[in-house]
């Protein structure tokens, strides 16, 4: 379990005031001017050792990922700070947002430092709107005691910093189209490569953030990166937020280590499973794109990235979604298929046509009107999606899907029409 010392986010629950005087007596923009003082490889090098990875869910290695800008250019680079958080089941870059914006955009300086940007873009979700006036006031807040802008602590160092608001697709949160979007188009995101850190915003070098990430580099290069690394598991460094949703007596967002038992996770902060660990049918480990997994393999998981790679799922955004026995899973996931079918931003086939398909097909075999074949039919077109398309969003789409058929192939099986040939009882 984490140590109270170890939390970066303590205000996370927003029980302490959220103004720039506050967030300093808690540690925040105290070891701004020396960190802008350093060398930006030494920084670059610290988040790496670290072991810092991506926490919008692709864990990528943040310190790798901005040594991928080139140094040798003359075009500006930019930064953009992605709090898109759409993601059915994560909440906790809200709560950064809310109550540690100061944290975030401390992170954010640095970063914009260590890769040369003197522009930073923090892409908002739309339907954020009461975030974003908290996002915006601290922006304003730091221009005005001179911690934004231009010659930042009399170090030379210059970074801006604006917001702009998404219009609400969930696309948006994927890298390019942010950029898309940023740029004033349609959220569709691009082929890669090239990648954005070396043609992203209007073809310059960008690196994309998200906002935990970013919220964690300020406490890394504090308190040095033995430190974080000492958290965690050897490939899981660091603490993480968790969301805790579903059926569980008390859904939170909570901070701990990675590594930490799931049911040691559930029980201590979100109050136990609604009826008790016995009545739990399965879990969602890290957001709705996440393969679902049964109770026999949650009770002895472990949240880290390497655990649930192992058992064929993944953490994600480490939302962490309980469903208990009261569950129809075959009506869970068609929700889910839902979701997915309507976000498809429909530039490559397998995406828009299968993610209906499977919708459809999903929605019959609930009501009892499938086909034995439906079964590998699913199957193979989750197949034929995933990692067949322009974007992740086609595993996104694919994955809970084949976790399903996975763990509860029986559940639907038991769902075949009457009157089919070849039907399982
Ligand atoms: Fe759009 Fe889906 Fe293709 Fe991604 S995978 S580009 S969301 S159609």
């Amino acid at each position: 379990m984490i140590r109270d010392e170890d939390r970066i986010f303590t205000n996370l629950f927003g029980q302490k005031p959220v103004t720039l005087e506050a967030a300093q007596a808690r540690g925040d923009w105290v070891h701004t001017r020396k960190n802008l003082q350093r060398s930006q490889e030494s920084i670059q090098r610290e988040i790496t050792q670290s072991g810092l990875r991506g926490r919008g869910g692709a864990a990528f290695s943040t310190g790798r990922k901005w040594g991928f800008v080139p140094k040798d250019t003359a075009q500006p680079k930019y930064l953009i700070v992605n709090a898109d958080e759409s993601e059915p089941g994560a909440c906790k870059d809200r709560e950064i947002l809310r109550h540690e914006p100061y944290k975030l955009l401390e992170g954010a300086l640095l970063a914009a430092y260590a890769i040369g940007a003197k522009v930073v873009y923090v892409y908002i979700r739309g339907e954020y709107a009461a975030e974003t006036k908290v996002i915006q006031r601290a922006v304003d807040e730091l221009y005005a005691q001179k911690l934004l802008g231009e010659n930042i602590l009399d170090t030379g160092v210059t970074c801006h910093i604006h917001i702009h608001q998404g219009a609400g697709a969930y696309i948006c949160g994927e890298e390019s189209a942010l950029l898309e979007s940023l740029e004033g188009r349609r959220g569709l995101p691009r082929r890669k490569p090239p990648f954005p850190a070396i043609s992203g915003l209007y073809g310059c070098p960008t690196i994309v953030n998200n906002v935990e990430t970013l919220a964690q580099v300020p406490a890394i290069l504090k308190r040095g990166a033995g430190w974080f690394a000492g958290l965690g598991t050897a490939h899981s460094a660091g603490t993480k937020i968790f969301s805790i949703s579903g059926h569980v007596n008390n859904p939170c967002n909570v901070e701990e280590v990675l590594g930490i038992p799931l049911r040691e996770l559930i029980d201590t902060y979100a109050g136990g499973v609604t009826g008790g660990w016995s009545n739990l049918l399965a879990v969602i480990p890290g957001g709705t794109s996440m393969p679902l997994l049964p109770k026999n393999i949650c009770d002895t998981l472990t949240m880290d990235y390497e655990s649930l790679q192992e058992v064929q799922s993944g953490l994600g955004t480490a939302s962490v979604i309980v469903l208990n026995r009261t569950v129809d899973i075959v009506d869970a996931l068609v929700n889910v298929a839902g979701f997915y079918a309507h976000e498809s931003c429909g530039q490559c086939s397998p995406c828009r046509e299968g993610t209906g398909w499977m919708l459809r097909v999903l929605t019959r075999l609930k009501e009892g009107r499938g086909h034995i074949r439906d079964l590998d039919n699913l199957q193979e077109v989750t197949e034929q999606i995933a990692e067949q398309t322009i974007c992740a969003f086609g595993e996104a789409a694919a994955w809970p899907i084949q976790g399903l058929l996975r763990h509860f192939k029986h559940d639907l099986e038991a769902r075949l029409g009457a009157d089919v040939p070849g039907r399982v009882r």
